[in-house]
């Protein structure tokens, strides 16, 4: 069997990795950009996605690739601590299974892990596609051909592949009203001061973060309200306008910003589309069930959809039942998931002044629900089901 994967984020190197390592599928992985990635923000990994790290082998590079973090502490315009939430109280009810690690670390311990069998082409996409009677013809960006037998769409909340086979974007994301933005730079007076804190303005309606990097860089990452989704024309100009108020080390986070093109910049969504396959097409990670950085993880699903996906196509004896019984699974888990994070989006970028001095005592008490969201804690008590609840080959290392 012969899969073509568009994407190689989190989504697509995890199912690519599954789908040749324990289905023996010939894969074949897509990727726009001209490179693997270098540029990023940090993630906080717990969850389903952990399970099925730590299933597929993968847990210990991400251990070793990962960051110590001590405690979230939230600053206001002059540097005093207003709140604190210690790591180590966010990882308990984990049993201590949580991580945090940049986002190209990440896709590198996944791309790493990837035999070298599995073609990765980088600076291509899919530019058209043609269903046949029993697969898939996909013509690239460079006028080259693939067939296969199941196309993956890999490639993200703008995903190619859903706009081709599944219908336009606007029809599948739900704007949640913020605009974020992450880049990183040098400026070693910063680093110090920041340690090995994740450091976050105790601001209204916008919010700036910081992590001091091992190799000396700082990685800041932002989120505000916007009512309008569409990405600014200059996101630098952009983050400096909507930012350039803030206090304490945003300043010096604004000058040292880098040139636009090294800036990521996006809409807050998350995906919401009626069927996550057609035929043997199938949209997997944010391309189909995007949760948005508000519930902190979207990474953690990646991984895990991957995992289930693959899953499903080593039990079934079609493919197309596969891809029925990993929606069937999957849609459930994403979808309270997706409520808790609209739930809970106003403790994360407080509105008024007045919900932020809620959030300074909840944080206090560790009553926070946006300290729920990181733990993986549903916010209504029910129990979400295990990853080993939801495959049917056993959760085992591979
Ligand atoms: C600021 C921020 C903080 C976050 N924090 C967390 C967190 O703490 N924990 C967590 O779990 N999640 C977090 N997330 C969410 C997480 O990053 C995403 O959910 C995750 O990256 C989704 O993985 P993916 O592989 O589906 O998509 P992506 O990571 O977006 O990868 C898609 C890939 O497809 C490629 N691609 C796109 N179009 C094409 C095309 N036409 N052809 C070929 N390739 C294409 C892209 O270049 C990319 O490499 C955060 C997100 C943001 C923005």
């Amino acid at each position: 069997m012969r899969a073509v994967i568009c994407g190689a984020g989190i989504a697509g190197l995890a199912l690519a990795g599954r789908l040749h390592n324990v289905l023996g599928w010939e894969v074949v992985v897509l990727e726009k950009a001209p490179r693997p990635r270098t540029q990023g923000y940090m993630i906080d990994f717990f969850g389903p996605g952990y399970d099925a790290a730590e299933a597929m082998g993968v847990l210990p590079w991400l251990e070793e690739l990962s960051h110590p973090v001590s405690e979230a502490a939230f600053l206001d315009e002059h540097g005093r601590c207003r709140a604190r939430l210690p790591y180590d109280r966010l990882a308990r009810p984990l049993n201590g299974r949580l991580l945090s690690i940049m986002r190209p670390d990440l896709e590198l311990a996944l791309r790493e892990r990837l035999s070298l069998a599995v073609g990765l082409r980088f600076g291509t996409g899919p530019a058209r596609v043609d269903p046949g009677a029993s697969g898939i013809r996909v013509t690239l960006t460079d006028g080259t051909t693939l067939d296969a037998d199941l196309l993956v769409g890999a490639d993200g909340l703008h995903s190619t592949v859903r706009a081709m086979v599944f219908g336009e974007e606007q029809r599948c994301l739900r704007y949640l009203g913020y605009q974020t933005a992450a880049f990183t730079f040098d400026d070693p007076q910063v680093h110090a001061e920041l340690g090995d804190r994740f450091c976050l303005t105790d601001t209204v309606d916008r919010q700036m973060g910081l992590y001091a990097l091992r190799d000396g860089r700082v990685a800041a990452f932002a989120v505000h309200r916007s009512a309008d989704p569409r990405r600014p024309e200059d996101p630098r100009d952009a983050l400096r306008r909507e930012y350039g108020s803030l206090g304490w080390l945003v300043p010096r986070a604004l000058a040292a910003c880098p040139p636009s093109s090294q800036v990521y910049y996006d809409q807050v969504a998350q995906t919401d589309l009626p069927s996550w396959s057609r035929g043997r097409v199938v949209l997997v990670g944010d391309a189909c069930q995007a949760v948005s950085l508000l519930a902190g993880q979207g990474a953690s699903l990646a991984v895990a959809g991957a995992y289930v996906l693959a899953d499903q196509l080593a039990g079934a004896r079609r493919v197309e039942d596969a891809l029925r019984g990993y929606e069937r699974l999957w849609r459930p888990v994403v979808r309270d998931r997706q409520r808790a994070a609209r739930r809970t989006a106003r403790w994360f970028v407080p509105e008024t002044a007045r919900r932020l001095r809620v959030r300074r005592t909840a944080l206090r008490f560790a009553g926070l629900p946006g300290a729920g969201r990181l733990a993986g804690v549903s916010p209504t008590g029910r129990q979400r089901p295990s990853l080993g609840q939801l495959a049917t080959v056993p959760v085992r290392s591979a």
